[in-house]
């Protein structure tokens, strides 16, 4: 045993995917001592040449060391792979992407079980667990005396980010960034639907789309400052009534173009309500409102 294995904290790590693996790496790579368990014993294989120790269940891997992680598929997965093992004193510590219910009710079986529960929400993609410069990190929520006390080992992989007591907030944050990012995506295929069928080459466009959307993206910090203070009219620089007065322009050129309006269309139909609904000098931050039922 290495000097390092003697002061470094012990992880059980159930679930060995892409992510799983990953995580088993990097911890292994700074020397935690690390007990795996993989439903497909396989992928455990490799990860015992470079140093984890395998369990033959998930029982035995959970009984080897107090803090235990799972990273796997669902919460589906995690509540059969759980099921048979003693959790009672564990510090488990759930890196399954679920929704924020899922994590609470996980939270409350774990807690019924006697263990403390940290619910995690991971910002990146394998290739950047282990790499601090690559910007990944994950987003922890549950017990904070946990976090606490494991915040060194967990930050192994990847940056941590607690987001607080309720052990939903992880999955809400994970998601909330993950929709935003989707909404990019959308814009991002109009834009090149839109010249896909001209004589310019995407090439030549993603450099100037890919600034377009780092210069737009601190407008976050203005919405959210509206939203605090309840008065969305304080900064703008584009109000609500031209824009809308604009989005006949955008439809317009889509059509033009052979474009569906079909991922433009439903934001614009909710700036056109607003504006019926609202005052023509505020920012956009009126749609939020919209959409929360
Ligand atoms: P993979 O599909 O690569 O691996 C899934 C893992 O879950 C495997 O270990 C698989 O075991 C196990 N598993 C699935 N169903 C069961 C079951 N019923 N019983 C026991 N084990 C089961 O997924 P990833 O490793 O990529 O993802 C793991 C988690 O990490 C997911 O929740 C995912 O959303 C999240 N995540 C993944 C990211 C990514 O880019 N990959 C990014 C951010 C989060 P077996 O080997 O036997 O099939």
């Amino acid at each position: 045993m290495t000097n390092d294995a003697l002061v470094k904290t012990s992880v059980t790590l159930l679930g060995l995917g892409a992510m799983g693996a990953a995580l088993a790496r990097a911890w292994l790579a700074a020397g935690h001592p690390l007990t795996v368990w993989n439903r497909t014993p396989a992928r455990a294989a490799a990860l015992a040449a470079e140093g984890a120790r395998v369990a033959d269940s998930a029982a035995a891997a959970v009984a080897a060391h107090s803090l235990v992680v799972v990273c796997l598929l669902d919460d589906a997965s995690v509540e059969e792979v759980l099921a048979g093992t003693e959790l009672e004193g564990k510090d488990l510590v759930n890196l399954t992407t679920s929704t924020p219910a899922q994590a609470r009710t996980r939270a409350a079986w774990a807690r019924e079980r006697g263990a403390r529960y940290l619910d995690g929400g991971v910002m990146a993609v394998p290739p950047m667990i282990g790499v601090p410069e690559a910007g990944g990190y994950v987003f922890y929520s549950g017990s904070r005396e946990l976090f606490e006390r494991h915040r060194e080992t967990l930050g192994v992989p990847a940056g941590t980010t607690y987001v607080g007591e309720d052990a939903g907030f992880a999955a809400l944050h994970d998601v909330a960034l993950l929709s935003a990012m989707y909404g990019m995506f959308a814009g991002v295929a109009h834009a090149f639907a839109l010249i896909r069928k001209e004589d310019i080459d995407p090439a030549s466009l993603a450099p100037l789309l890919a600034d377009w959307l780092v210069a737009m993206a601190p407008s976050v910090h203005r919405t959210a400052e509206q939203l605090r203070t309840g008065d969305y009219t304080k900064g703008v620089a584009s109000n609500l009534a031209m824009q809308v007065a604009g989005t006949p322009t955008f439809l317009s050129t889509a059509e033009q173009q052979g474009v569906s309006p079909e991922l433009l269309g439903p934001y614009f139909a909710l700036m056109r309500r607003r504006l019926a609904e609202g005052s023509g000098e505020e920012d956009l931050t009126g749609v939020v409102d919209l959409l929360v039922r």
